[in-house]
């Protein structure tokens, strides 16, 4: 099981980037999301992608994270452009424990020095600045060995289509 932990999240700033870091864990396979803020827009907007495209992950807003981190009984990883290469932290976090949950942290300005030491894991795809939302896509993809990409069952299907937009509705 992997969960997402969103930190840093301000609602009147963060609220595109925020919601796209949600819609990619669900997406992209990841089971739980944490923010940290309090976000009743947010959820809304979650369940209702859930709600008309098959339900993905769970949503919680509000949540604080210290307690999540320091009661997380599996494997803490963070994402930041300064940490260890992405193959190889994926090598070495199934080489842990591949069974453990896997809680992921990813921020939003600036991270507090306290999830560097707390995170079994810090690691850096690429070591440029670039976004949560890349890192994020990239690591759920590593993690399930590029099989992360999720087919939910919904209200409203999405059919691949070279031409116009075909959506099958039950
Ligand atoms: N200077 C900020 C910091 O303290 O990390 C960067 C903020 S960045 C806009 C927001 C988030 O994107 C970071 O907290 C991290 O989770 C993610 N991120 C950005 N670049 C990354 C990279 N190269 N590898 C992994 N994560 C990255």
């Amino acid at each position: 099981m992997i969960a997402i932990l969103r930190i840093g999240h301000r609602p009147d700033r963060d609220k595109r980037i925020t919601t796209h870091v949600c819609l990619v864990a669900r997406a992209f396979g990841a089971s739980r999301i944490l923010v940290d803020l309090a976000d009743r827009e947010l959820e809304n907007t979650f369940n209702s992608v859930n709600d008309r495209f098959g339900e993905g992950a769970s949503i919680e807003t509000g949540v604080k994270w210290r307690r999540v981190i320091g009661e997380w009984k599996g494997i803490i990883a963070h994402l930041t452009m300064y940490g260890m290469e992405l193959d190889e932290a994926v090598a070495a976090i199934k080489e842990k424990d591949i069974d453990a949950d896997v809680l992921v942290i990813v921020g939003a300005e600036k991270v507090p020095g306290e999830v560097y030491k707390a995170a079994d894991f810090n690691i850096s795809v690429g070591n440029q600045p670039h976004s949560e939302v890349a890192a994020l896509a990239m690591f759920l993809d590593r993690y399930f060995d590029g099989n992360a990409l999720k087919d939910l069952k919904g209200k409203m299907k999405i059919i691949p289509s070279n031409e116009g937009k075909v959506v099958v509705e039950e």
